[in-house]
């Protein structure tokens, strides 16, 4: 009920549900939470991310927020499936992006 869940060690998504069941072929060998590597441009290794920019037409100073995905993936068909950590504040900065479009709007109209 309350916004603070996602302070507990994990932002757990599931309620309750340990062993997930692939989707693809049912077996409940799979690995939750499975991080993905990704490269950046300077060859550094980080996470793999998607962005939101909350001035997204802004030459400088974009207001990136950045979310990172894991991987559930199954151990018995290799089915993957991606999920953003922290949705709720990743919705957030997509919401407060398109308030500030919606402004733009009415200020240039
Ligand atoms: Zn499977």
């Amino acid at each position: 009920m309350s916004e603070h869940e996602n302070h507990a060690s994990h932002a757990g998504a599931s309620d309750g549900a340990d062993n997930e069941t692939c989707p693809k072929c049912r077996s409940r060998k799979v690995i939750p939470r499975v991080r993905i590597i990704d490269r950046n441009a300077n060859s550094g290794v980080e996470e793999l991310s998607v962005e939101v920019h909350e001035y997204p037409y802004a030459m400088f100073f974009r207001g990136t927020h950045r979310g990172y995905l894991s991987a559930s993936v199954c151990g018995e068909c290799g089915f993957t499936e991606l999920y953003l950590e922290d949705p709720a504040a990743f919705h957030a900065a997509y919401e407060s992006a398109l308030a500030r479009q919606r402004d733009d709007q009415i200020k240039r109209g």
